[in-house]
């Protein structure tokens, strides 16, 4: 008799649905017959710039130490960053990208009886790790797309260990200021961990932005978690971190693979934390970028959610995955998400200039070839 070993993984491993991510471009490459270079994507929220040149001359540097295993502590990078944000290195936990952070927080703090709390609409990593680990999550309806913390602190209950609140929200880019998460945190029992999750703080620009290393020191129970991935350019690379109690780090660090993050990833980490001249112009870049399409979609009548991170959620109207694929086969990838229940959106990286031109002429060719009624453009 043939074992079904699926039905042997734990119950909420059988019912996971793997996380979705963009389509790679020598993917489309190869389905399509298309040149790779022919091909742009905007669809990871990945920094457009490239690699600042620092971190890629520190790697080159690091190459010749491939054989050694990385400093398991991660010391240099922790201390850039407590030089950078006033924290002590013991504050500090250190990801094979912030995502490895969410999971390890996950293990560490919930089991099979806990209720995890995450809005609608939040990014799919929140979910996912809940259910691999057998806990309940609780999606909290959104209003108007973002999260809506009232409701969220309401859904508190005695198992509740953990809270996810993503400022900016992915694939939303909705943001809440500085008083509404210092008000939500202050509903928050102090026994309940709240997750920050701040990957995109870097380009947020109003005046009112989060001081969330302020806010740790009135609320023990925080954890922020931020990431290289995408303001600095280092998707590829794999590193992110937490910055929590000391008590709390020590139990992350507890758990955490002895070597989570590799030496290049630590290396190049640690010298981009010093381009602040990167930093910048990854920012002017995006807020440029960010006015294009807005402009662009409002000349094309398409309704979009404002966005305070590195892309943008555009409604294209009940016929989006058709959209989808007239973009993909003009060599342009973009991210569909129905899969988080906005089956009419697809949610744009920020690119630069000349990419957000083709992606905006390539949308306007794939509307204009459906029938008027489903293009989703407003009357
Ligand atoms: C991209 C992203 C992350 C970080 O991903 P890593 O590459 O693993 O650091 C975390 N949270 C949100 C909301 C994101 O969009």
């Amino acid at each position: 008799m043939s074992i079904d070993y699926q039905s042997l993984a734990v119950k909420g491993v059988q019912a996971l649905t793997p996380y979705q991510p963009g389509k790679p471009i020598d993917e489309l490459a190869r389905e399509l017959g298309l040149n790779p270079d022919s091909i742009i994507k905007l669809a990871s929220n990945e920094n457009p710039l490239g690699p600042s040149p620092r971190a890629l001359a520190a790697v080159r540097e690091a190459l010749h130490d491939l054989c050694r295993y990385p400093d398991g502590n991660g010391f240099e990078l922790k201390q850039a960053l407590s030089a950078r944000f006033g924290v002590k290195l013991s504050q500090l936990t250190l990801g094979n990208g912030s995502n490895d952070v969410l999971e390890v927080i996950t293990r560490c703090f919930a089991d099979q009886q806990s209720e995890v709390v995450f809005s609608q609409y939040a990014f799919a990593v929140y979910a996912l790790v809940t259910q691999a680990i057998g806990a309940t999550g609780v999606s909290v309806p959104a209003r108007d797309y973002g999260h809506d913390l009232d409701a969220m602190a309401e859904a508190v209950t005695d198992l509740t260990k953990l809270v996810f609140v993503a400022n900016p929200n992915n694939p939303t880019g909705t943001v809440h200021g500085a008083k509404a998460i210092g008000a939500f945190l202050d509903r928050i029992p102090a026994r309940v961990l709240v997750v920050l999750d701040e990957a995109y703080c870097e380009y947020r620009q109003a005046d009112d932005a989060v001081d969330a290393l302020a806010l740790l020191e009135r609320h023990p129970n925080l954890i922020i978690t931020r990431t290289f991935s995408k303001a600095w350019g280092l998707a590829s690379l794999r590193a992110g971190y937490s910055i929590s109690s000391a008590e709390i780090a020590n139990v992350l660090n507890r758990v955490r693979q002895p070597f989570n993050v590799d030496n290049l990833a630590l290396t190049a980490a640690t010298a981009v934390l010093d381009d602040e001249e990167y930093l910048q112009r990854s920012r002017e870049v995006n807020a440029e970028g960010m006015k294009q399409l807005e402009t662009a979609f409002g000349k094309m009548g398409l309704a979009y959610i404002p966005s305070a991170g590195n892309f943008i959620a555009v409604d294209v109207g009940d016929k989006a995955a058709d959209v989808n694929q007239s973009l993909l086969e003009q060599g342009v990838i973009v991210r569909p998400i129905a899969g988080y229940g906005m089956p009419r959106h697809l949610r744009v990286s920020i690119g630069l200039p000349e990419e957000n031109d083709r992606f905006i002429e390539s949308l306007a060719r794939a509307l204009d070839a459906l029938p008027a009624a489903e293009s989703g453009r407003g009357v």
